[in-house]
């Protein structure tokens, strides 16, 4: 599998938005996105037109990116979300969020996406009392999602739910923040989704 290596807030850039993917470095003026908001590279500042094909990977790219998914994995959860009753560009959204990484962050629990999937792959991650190794696992509503009890202590996971208390949770997630505990009270809907983005083009690009 293939990584990105580059500064990470580059990204931010090509997407013109905050992709969050060091945590709070995008919340402040350090974020490239503040200081040079237009594309990275030679041709940045170029005014291009961005048409049909372009503007529909700009798209399926940023929604990548956010959750931080590789082309393979992502298309995977496209053809699962296709295959399900509904609008599927809504499905694939609901299903990225119910990723367990996606859950530890926005829970608060985590500096960032990439630091949440961290925490899952080294086994500190439970999902109803059981170890779960696999950041892109789907929660269940009703399912409660704690960290073994000598993690807390390793990692320090106190200090960064306390850093992230003022954090503004969605209704779909009970935070738990004195036991660094999450429950998931009900599935996420639409509304829930905080990246701007228009599904139906990432839709649109797949179903070529
Ligand atoms: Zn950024």
């Amino acid at each position: 599998m293939s990584r990105y290596r580059e500064p990470i807030c580059r990204l931010c850039r090509v997407e013109k938005t905050k992709l969050f993917l060091k945590g709070d470095k995008c919340l402040s003026d350090k974020c490239p996105v503040e200081r040079r908001a237009y594309p990275p590279g030679q041709h940045g500042r170029a005014r291009r037109r961005v048409l049909g094909y372009g503007l529909q990977l700009r798209e399926k790219q940023k929604m990548k990116r956010f959750y931080g998914m590789s082309e393979k994995q992502f298309h995977l959860f496209f053809v699962r979300a296709e295959g399900q009753k509904g609008v599927t560009g809504e499905t694939l959204l609901q299903m990225l969020e119910r990723r367990l990484d996606n859950v530890l962050f926005i829970a608060g629990y985590a500096q960032s996406r990439a630091h949440a999937r961290q925490l899952v792959c080294h086994g500190h991650v439970q999902v109803n009392d059981r170890r779960v190794g696999v950041p892109s696992a789907m929660v269940k509503g009703g399912d409660q999602v704690s960290f073994r009890v000598r993690s807390i202590k390793s990692e320090d996971l106190r200090a960064v739910a306390d850093a992230h208390a003022g954090k503004t949770v969605p209704s779909w997630l009970e935070v738990d923040r004195p036991e660094l505990k999450v429950r998931v009270a009900s599935l996420p809907t639409r509304a829930d989704v905080t990246l701007p983005v228009e599904e139906h083009m990432v839709v649109e690009l797949y179903s070529k």
